[in-house]
């Protein structure tokens, strides 16, 4: 079951300037900085009510967010749905015939347990599923 909109993942070149949006301008905190070795990512959680932001900076020229970057420029790279059971979300989708990026569950930022879905078959919207 999908249950919320979990976050909204942005790309940034810098979490250090990019923060500043958030806490100066629109007074939110910045909760946790984490580094994904795995995923060669930075990441900053920005709670809003029951979602967060997610920024999201590269730690090497190849990673994803820095190729994300280079083509698109910096802004909204995902959006999180959370849900109950990602192994059982992600076998309904098998089902499906839905394309997947990640067939089986990988540990994320904050140790939830994250899977994308191929944008290719999301008209354009690269969507992480995520549990907690
Ligand atoms: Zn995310």
């Amino acid at each position: 079951m999908i249950e919320k909109l979990d976050h909204i993942g942005v790309a940034v070149k810098s979490i250090e300037e990019s923060m500043l949006v958030y806490t100066e301008i629109l007074g939110l905190k910045v909760t946790d900085i984490e580094t994904v070795e795995e995923q060669k990512v930075r990441t900053a959680f920005i709670p809003v009510g029951e979602s967060k932001i997610e920024l999201l900076e590269s730690t090497s020229p190849d990673g994803p967010i820095a190729k994300f970057i280079e083509k698109r420029g910096e802004g909204i790279q995902h959006i999180a749905l959370r849900v109950d059971d990602l192994k059982q979300k992600l076998e309904e989708l098998k089902q499906k015939g839905v394309r997947l990026i990640d067939e089986n569950p990988r540990i994320g930022a904050g140790g939830a347990k994250i899977a994308f879905i191929h944008p290719k078959t999301t008209k354009g919207i690269l969507i992480e599923l995520c549990e907690r």
